[in-house]
């Protein structure tokens, strides 16, 4: 297998490693090397990228049924989880998906919302039919689960939405819950209405798919997410550019649960509103002012894993320098995927 390197004025390898005249060697669909160019192993094609080179980016929220997979390849998003959409489309789509030849991210996918009989998302106008699975009992959820992790379901995702309708009852949530467990998979849960983030930490589920933005979530329960959940931001769909009352609370809260020691992840909920396709500059630039991460506390979010031999050969570039000033990321120049070039500028 030939190497190829990518040779550019700055390598973020990961947190800590910014490397200047740095290189990632490139072997298949793999991470050979990253880091300083002396030492690098030798390869057979070089590129040259005249900018910022780092690992691309992770939308941990999407619908990609509402969105352009290609646009949001070639605007610098190698991997997304897509949130809800009826299993007979996204599954097989996202078993595509995992041709280096796709012309779009890797998606992976948790297929419908479960959900109370006629709870959300079963009657919004955004959801075609399947993309919310009423539940019957405990059972028929521990059934649910069983079957979507044999269509492929990369974690399992719970509609915890008392405002729009019933949600599933405790027993359900708990079956929900030990089943995906023992099956191996994370449960995530959009949480809203009062009270409802705390259900969820209270049933184990082990991540957020909004930072919650309906109600200020009590401190003790803040303190017990940190310990056991993770966010994703989802910040910019509930103002997309202006500041609301939600996108306040929302962000109070992610304050709060960072400083308890929780982790967040970056996530767009792309399909929700208009939100472009690709990297969205607004929320990475909403963790930095309103949520006060670092700029490249906000990188490190927005991707999956440090460059390091092994990881998955998926780099984006920019023409500045984003650790400067994350407008950067408006200037994608380069976008790999899995080993392969498909977007060069000039
Ligand atoms: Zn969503």
């Amino acid at each position: 297998m030939s190497a190829v390197a990518f040779r550019a004025s700055v390598v973020w390898c990961g947190p800590g490693r910014r490397v200047p005249d740095g290189v990632v060697v490139v072997e298949g669909a793999r991470v050979a090397y990253a880091g300083a160019r002396r030492g690098a192993p030798p390869a057979a094609e070089e590129l040259e990228v005249d900018g910022f080179l780092m690992p691309a980016v992770a939308d941990r929220h999407v619908h990609i049924g509402l969105a352009d997979p290609g646009a949001v390849l070639l605007g610098g998003v190698t991997a997304v989880r897509d949130l809800a959409w009826p299993p007979d489309e996204i599954f097989p789509l996202a078993d595509a998906s995992e041709l280096a030849t796709f012309r779009g991210p890797l998606i992976r996918a948790a297929g419908p919302m479960l959900t109370g009989p006629g709870g959300y998302p079963t009657k919004e106008r955004w959801a075609p039919p399947g993309t919310g699975r009423e539940l019957a009992g405990p059972e028929d959820a521990a059934r649910a689960v069983r079957e979507l992790q044999r269509r492929g379901a990369a974690q399992i995702k719970v509609s915890l939405n008392a405002v729009g309708g019933p949600t599933p009852t405790d027993a359900e949530l708990a079956a929900i819950v030990a089943t995906a467990h023992g099956l191996g998979l994370p449960v995530t849960a959009h949480c809203e209405g009062e009270g409802q983030v705390a259900r969820a930490v209270g049933a184990g589920v082990d991540e957020l798919a909004h930072a919650p933005w309906s109600e200020r979530v009590p401190d003790d329960v803040v303190e017990a997410a940190a310990r056991t959940q993770r966010w994703v931001s989802t910040l910019d769909i509930h103002s997309y550019g202006e500041v609301t009352p939600q996108l306040r609370a929302a962000c109070e809260n992610v304050v709060r649960f960072r400083a308890a020691g929780g982790p967040v992840v970056y996530g767009t909920d792309l399909g929700n509103g208009p939100i472009p396709p690709g990297i969205h500059v607004r929320e990475a630039l909403l963790l930095q002012e309103a949520v006060r991460m670092s700029r490249e506390g906000v990188l490190e979010a927005m991707t999956p894993g440090p460059l390091v031999p092994g990881a998955p050969a998926d780099l984006v570039a920019f023409r500045a320098d984003p650790l400067e000033d994350l407008r950067a990321l408006a200037g994608v120049v380069l976008v790999v995927r899995a080993g392969r070039v498909v977007r060069r500028a000039g």
